[in-house]
């Protein structure tokens, strides 16, 4: 992915680590039209429009829809929310912030499974979309993407900077709105349990969460 350089309003130079996807996209899709190449340039203003800008990776209106179209299917969803980030922001400034966003984003889709995908929902929060993956091994993936965050090296970014995720996950059939809703409410679990940790439905005890630490 190409390096960009930009300076916080402190003067240090920042790195930002994804280039603007689809700002590229649009801008091929420019080329494409103007030798009348519509079929080229559609595919390329769709891709436009299905990635976030910050971190180059799946937005919220991709995620809406591949949900929707994986309604009624076995599909495991993991809500995941960087911890405190507010305080990252407050203490390290807004660039520090998006350079974060950035890396957790690049973390959390590596060693997905084929098929299984990761999007930003808004703000420090992102989906892990899982279809076809029992629970264990969906808690195994998530599990592993949360120690992949807790164990990278931050503190090369900024001394003293520590980044870490709590994750909701659900893994069943149904629609949409329940999977996220569930999904949601596992994470407000996860906070509550000290962060830090992924929360899920005990495969055992009816009604009872469980936390993977
Ligand atoms: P919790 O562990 O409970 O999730 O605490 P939190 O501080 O992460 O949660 P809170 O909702 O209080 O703060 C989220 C912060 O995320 C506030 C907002 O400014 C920041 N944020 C959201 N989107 C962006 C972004 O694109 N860039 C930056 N730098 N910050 C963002
Ligand atoms: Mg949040
Ligand atoms: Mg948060």
């Amino acid at each position: 992915m190409a390096e960009v350089k930009a300076v916080s309003k402190d003067g240090i130079a920042v790195h930002t680590e994804a280039a603007d996807l689809p700002a590229l996209h649009e801008t091929i899709a420019s080329l494409f039209a103007a030798q009348g190449n519509w079929e080229r340039a559609y595919q390329h203003l769709r891709s436009a429009l299905e990635r976030d800008p910050l971190t180059s990776g799946y937005n919220r209106r991709f995620l809406d829809q591949r949900l929707a179209q994986l309604d009624g299917h076995h599909v495991a969803l993991a809500m995941v929310d960087i911890d405190l980030f507010k305080d990252v922001n407050d203490t390290f400034g807004h660039l520090v912030g998006d350079r974060v966003l950035q890396r957790v984003a690049a973390l959390l889709k590596q060693e997905l499974p084929r098929d299984a995908f990761c999007a930003r929902y808004g703000g420090e929060e992102f989906a892990l979309v899982m279809p076809g993956l029992t629970a264990r091994e969906a808690l195994t993936t998530v599990e592993r993407a949360r120690l992949r965050v807790a164990r990278y090296p931050w503190h090369r970014i900024r001394p003293g900077l520590v980044v870490t995720v709590s994750a909701g996950l659900t893994a069943r059939r149904g629609r949409a709105e329940e999977r996220l809703r569930e999904a949601d409410a596992l994470l407000y679990a996860a906070k509550r349990a000290g962060r830090n940790v992924v929360a899920c439905p005990d495969s055992e005890i009816p009604g009872q969460i469980r936390h993977s630490r």
